[in-house]
C-alpha cells in the first residue's frame, strides 16, 4: 500500500483506498465462494478540539463557551471524515481537559499527535475580537511548522464555500507561534471556525448545519476530488 507523505509544494496526495479483496474458494463444498471486502484508510487525521475542562476558551456575551463549540464541531468533522474513509484520532472526546493545567494539557495533546502517525493535525477553535463586525473562518499554522501549504489550501476552500457565502470577506492563512501547530513534523493547522464576538457567526456556530459545512470543507481538503 502506498504511504502518503508530505511532498514539496503539495501537502497530501489524493486519498486512494486500498481494496483488500479476499476470496475464499470452498472447493470441497461444490465451488461455493465467500468474498471478503475491506476498505483500508490511507489517510489519518488528528482532530484537536481546543480547550476543555478548566479552560473554556473564549466566551460569548451570552455565555457560550468556545470549548463546547469546539467539541461539537470536532465531532461533526470526525463523522464526515470517517464517512469518507479517513481514520480520525481525537485528542479529547468529552468536555474535560487532558491535564490539571494548561502546560500538562498541551503536553498530552502533543504526545497524542507524536504517536498518531497522522498525515495532518487540525485543531478546532473559535475566535474572538474586540470589534464585533469581524467574522468568518480563518486558518493558522505554526511559524516553524510544516502546515503552510495545507493551511493555504484549507483557507481557500473556506473562502470559497463559507466566507464568500456568509460575510463576503476572504482571509489568507497566517503563521504564528502556535504550540499545537508546530509540536510535530506533521502538517498542522488551527481552524478558527468563526467569531464568538459576532452575533451572526455565533448563531451559525450553535448549529449542526454550520458545523457540517466546516466539516465538508475539511473533507474536501483531505480526500480525493479536490485538486490539491
Ligand atoms: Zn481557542
Amino acid at each position: 500500500m502506498r504511504k502518503i507523505v508530505a511532498v514539496s509544494g503539495k501537502w497530501i496526495k489524493p486519498l486512494v483506498f486500498a481494496l483488500v479483496l479476499g476470496v475464499a474458494a470452498l472447493a470441497a463444498a461444490g465451488g461455493a465462494a465467500a468474498q471478503a471486502l475491506a476498505v483500508v484508510p490511507e489517510v489519518t487525521v488528528v482532530l484537536d478540539a481546543g480547550h476543555g475542562g478548566f479552560d473554556g476558551g473564549v466566551v460569548s456575551s451570552e455565555g457560550d463557551r468556545e470549548a463546547d463549540i469546539n467539541l461539537a464541531v470536532t465531532k461533526r468533522v470526525k463523522r464526515r471524515l470517517e464517512e469518507g474513509g479517513v481514520r480520525v484520532i481525537l485528542t479529547r472526546e468529552d468536555e474535560g481537559a487532558l491535564g490539571v493545567n494548561k502546560k500538562e494539557d498541551m503536553q498530552k495533546r502533543a504526545e497524542i499527535i507524536a504517536s498518531s502517525g497522522a498525515n495532518a493535525v487540525i485543531s478546532i477553535h473559535v475566535n474572538k475580537y474586540t470589534k464585533s463586525y469581524r467574522r468568518g473562518v480563518q486558518v493558522f499554522y505554526g511559524d516553524s511548522g510544516t502546515g503552510g501549504a495545507f493551511a493555504a489550501k484549507l483557507q481557500s476552500v473556506f473562502n470559497t464555500y463559507i466566507n464568500s457565502k456568509y460575510s463576503g470577506r476572504e482571509y489568507s492563512a497566517l503563521a504564528g507561534d502556535y504550540f499545537i501547530a508546530k509540536c510535530s513534523a506533521i502538517p498542522s493547522v488551527i481552524v478558527e471556525c468563526g467569531f464568538i464576538s459576532n452575533g451572526e457567526d455565533l448563531k451559525l456556530l450553535r448549529t449542526r448545519e454550520y458545523a457540517d459545512e466546516i466539516a465538508e470543507c475539511i473533507f474536501k481538503c483531505v480526500t480525493a476530488g479536490y485538486n490539491l
